[in-house]
């Protein structure tokens, strides 16, 4: 059971859940995009229902409202440091391959050696509403992926064709933030899509020597090692330090952690001049079997959850998704 809510019924709502809340979705930010006079989709703090798109895929993903692309994790003086304070807790409006991806980065940080202290701050305290997907979108594919549902919501919201907002709550303390707004009831079905355009066969059985395959040798010439696949990635986890110092007393200053990428040149430099994966074939392969390989033998999962991203965001062109055709011709796949 859930309810209807026009616009002015969502504008207390919100500043409702404002009061206890950053309320996160993904809104438009005009002129940002890659080229000349387009836009960016990507997920920022929201101060109305308007502002959020719904029928588009976000070019960024959830991932950093969760884990802000860059965040200080202490400051520094001659003879101490200080943790930052904790922050507002998050609402994060988000798909359902998204909620998955959420499974891989709670299993990266908090199931995989000790506990990130840092993201389990924010993610023990943020809830999280699922909007519904009456369509697919460009290059998604969920359902090859099996991440095109999922029961892991405190909400779940839809906009209706007459431009309503179909809202159920299954979180109680989410739900107290309604009281006294007056909204009709109504039952709606769950939207998750059942079929994508893209049919995507996952690899599976891969030979030993694949690593050596012939495969990658085409990246090497054509990815530019910038990293874009890695940072629109709703489970690409690593990061890298940086320790600032301020201007006026070069002793204080903060660490901040900084979202990273296996792509981009420098991320395997070691003590000593030492660096892996020189060439953009191997960093490509490196990737795209912690995707669909790797991780799996780990966790007993893929960790792609088929969003599709890293094939629309290449300024070369390169196919993920036609890679894992290529590997499933080598190894077969897990369809067949
Ligand atoms: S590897 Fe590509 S398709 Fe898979 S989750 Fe990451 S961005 Fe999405
Ligand atoms: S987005 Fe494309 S060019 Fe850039 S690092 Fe990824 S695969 Fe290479």
């Amino acid at each position: 059971m859930g309810n209807l809510w026009n616009r002015k019924a969502l504008d207390v709502l919100l500043e409702n859940l404002k009061k206890d809340y950053d309320v996160y979705a993904p809104k438009r930010w005009r002129g940002d995009g890659c080229y000349s006079d387009t836009d960016t989709i990507r997920y920022g703090r929201i101060d109305s229902f308007d502002e959020i798109v719904w029928n588009a895929k976000s070019d960024y993903s959830f991932k950093e409202a969760l884990l802000p692309i860059s965040d200080t994790i202490l400051y520094f003086t001659e003879n101490a440091t200080q943790i930052p304070d904790d922050k507002k807790p998050r609402l994060i409006f988000l798909r359902a391959c998204e909620i998955n991806a959420l499974k891989r980065l709670d299993d990266i940080y908090l199931n995989n050696g000790p506990e990130d202290y840092y993201y389990k701050r924010i993610r023990e305290k943020a809830k999280f509403v699922l909007i519904g997907c009456s369509q697919s979108f460009d290059s998604c594919f969920c359902v090859s992926m099996n991440t095109n549902r999922t029961e892991n919501f405190d909400a779940y919201c839809h906009r209706t064709k007459e431009g309503d907002l179909y809202l159920e709550f299954s979180d109680s303390a989410l739900a107290s933030y309604t009281e006294g707004i007056q909204v009709p009831e109504a039952v709606q079905e769950i939207q998750y899509v059942t079929e994508n355009e893209e049919v995507v066969p996952v690899p599976e059985n891969l030979p030993a020597d694949i690593a050596g395959s012939q495969v990658w040798k085409e990246y090497a010439g054509r990815c530019i090692g910038c990293g874009r696949c890695n940072f629109v990635c709703p489970t690409c986890t690593c990061f890298t330090m940086q320790d600032i110092f301020y201007k006026d007393n070069e002793n204080a200053g903060e660490r901040r952690r900084v979202w990273a990428s296996c792509q981009v040149d420098g991320y395997t430099d070691m003590a000593g001049g030492i660096s892996f994966r020189k060439d953009q074939g191997e960093r490509m392969r490196f990737k795209v079997l912690h995707k669909v390989y790797n991780y799996k033998n780990r966790f007993g999962y893929h960790m792609c959850v088929g969003c599709g991203r890293c094939e629309n965001v290449c300024p070369e062109y390169i196919s993920y998704i036609e890679c894992l055709h290529k590997l499933s011709k080598i190894g077969g796949n897990e369809n067949d």
